[in-house]
């Protein structure tokens, strides 16, 4: 369904051209082609990371909106073989399989509760060894690989003319002094034929265990820019409409990605690069070291709730450091107990209006995802009163912000769908001040075995007390 009250198309900042781009499908069967590098699963996502996957999940969802569900194939990864997997999952004593499995399900676990839509595909490392190795094959073949004498294949960067197209490392080398073609840099660098080739395949050590596999070189694994190359193009084909990230994986993964790709098949990667900025923690870049690493379950523990967390990550300019204060998530409580309670009275009205009204919000959404301009737009809507607003189209600035506006419901117990739902239409009536039908719904309720306790800002169900 294309909203024909937003004229403009969607546009993002392309980090390779560097302009505001159009997104539109390429390809003749109009599936629009979307790429986004997945976590590393071997701890609990932060938020810095989720800043990421919700402002790809909004992207997603304008797609959806844009060229309808079935017109839009959103593949992310998981990494779940690296140094850092391999590591953990031996300090821990545990199969490196077992050991991932527990971290992909925290973090599909924390992506439900921020509401971000599942990928269509959702492709492993570990899962696409052949076809990582079926690229590298021929990478080597067309003269883009090299073996070293421990079984390791890598990359010939000085092979590929124009490397370093997205990250424009070459301007940036000649003013900082070459180390493009400089001294190998890193610690397994030794055997490179230049410091910048980067692994393709890293031959087996003791310190990666049981972790390896077969290949033409030996036992082994997969270095970690080949799996994007080879997942994408298996789920994708070779050129996709857009690939995206945080900014911190511009260079070297994407520009890696790029060489790999494109010197593999001989076609463009990807049409369209999109690159989110960082989350800092009361302005410092979160890390451990400094303490100030949160997760969703360290927010959860100090009352907040997930969907304030995905406001408050979307309150700023995804294109622009976004610096994370607990403040933020209290006026986000506030924000959605606003939009709560517009809501309710817009069910109540059963108002039917023109769609056109939200049209500020979408025309700033595909702006480059412009979400401080939008959510400004919204709350001009919102503090005018339902009056002309038509529920349907509020619905839909809500899903395209993925926002749902549930009350906050304890979880203590596991609530029975159906009383869930009765809650909430006791509530949507009570926020119209329609206390009859709120009072008949609370005897509903209770007949199912539940009492319902409100508050300011929303309510809670417990079990009703024998
Ligand atoms: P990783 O699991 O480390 O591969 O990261 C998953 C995603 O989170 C990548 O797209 C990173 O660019 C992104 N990311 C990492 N740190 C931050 C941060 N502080 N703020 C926003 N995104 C981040
Ligand atoms: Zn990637």
């Amino acid at each position: 369904m294309r909203l024909s009250s937003v004229p403009m198309p969607i546009q993002l900042f392309d980090s390779l051209t560097r302009q505001l781009q159009p997104l539109a499908p390429s390809h003749a069967d109009g599936v629009f082609r979307f790429y986004n590098c997945g976590p590393t699963v071997y701890a609990p996502a932060h938020i810095g990371n989720f800043r990421t996957f919700v402002v790809n999940d909004l992207l997603r969802r304008l797609l959806e909106l844009e060229f309808g569900p079935a017109k839009v194939k959103h593949v992310r990864n998981i990494t779940d073989v690296d140094d850092k997997t391999i590591r953990r999952s031996q300090e821990e004593k545990r199969a490196l399989g077992d050991f991932t499995k527990q971290w992909s399900d925290k973090f599909h676990a924390d992506c439900a509760a921020l509401n971000c839509l599942p990928p269509h595909v959702e492709p492993t490392a570990t899962g696409h060894i052949a076809e990582q190795i079926d690229m590298i094959a021929v990478l080597e073949r067309k003269g883009h690989a090299y073996r070293t004498a421990d079984g390791s294949v890598y990359f010939k960067v000085g092979s590929m003319p124009d490397y370093g197209r997205l990250s424009r490392i070459k301007e940036r080398e000649l003013q900082l002094g070459s180390a493009l073609s400089g001294k190998p840099q890193t610690a397994d660098a030794d055997e490179k034929e230049d410091g910048s080739d980067f692994a393709l395949w890293k031959a087996h050590k003791p310190e990666d265990g049981a972790n390896a596999w077969e290949s033409p070189w030996g036992r082994g694994r997969p270095g970690w820019h080949i799996e994007c190359s080879a997942m994408s193009k298996k789920h994708l084909g070779e050129t996709i409409d857009l690939h995206t990230g945080g900014v911190d994986l511009l260079f070297p993964h994407h520009e890696n990605e790029i060489a790999q790709s494109e010197c593999c098949n001989g076609a463009p990667f990807s049409r369209l690069w999109y690159h989110s900025e960082h989350l800092l923690v009361d302005g410092k870049k979160m890390s451990k070291s400094l303490g100030n690493l949160y997760t969703l379950d360290d927010l959860k523990a100090k009352g907040v709730s997930p969907m304030a967390l995905r406001y408050a990550l979307l309150a700023g300019h995804p294109r622009k450091q976004l610096n994370f204060t607990l403040d933020s998530l209290h006026a986000a409580e506030k924000a959605l107990a606003t939009l709560r309670a517009f809501r309710a009275t817009l069910a109540a009205s059963g108002s039917r209006g023109d769609e056109a009204v939200f049209a500020p919000v979408f025309a700033a959404l595909h702006d480059d995802l412009n979400t401080p301009a939008a959510l400004g737009a919204l709350f001009t809507v919102v503090n005018r009163g339902p009056a002309g607003v038509d529920a349907a189209a509020f619905d839909r600035v809500l899903f395209a912000l993925g926002l749902t506006l549930d009350a906050p419901v304890a979880p203590k117990a596991d609530i029975p769908a159906a009383v869930a739902a009765l809650a909430e239409k006791r509530w949507a009536a009570k926020q119209a001040k329609d206390f009859a039908a709120a009072d008949a719904l609370r005897k509903e309720i209770a007949a199912a075995g539940w009492s319902m306790l409100d508050r300011k800002d929303g309510y809670s169900l417990e079990p009703a007390k024998k």
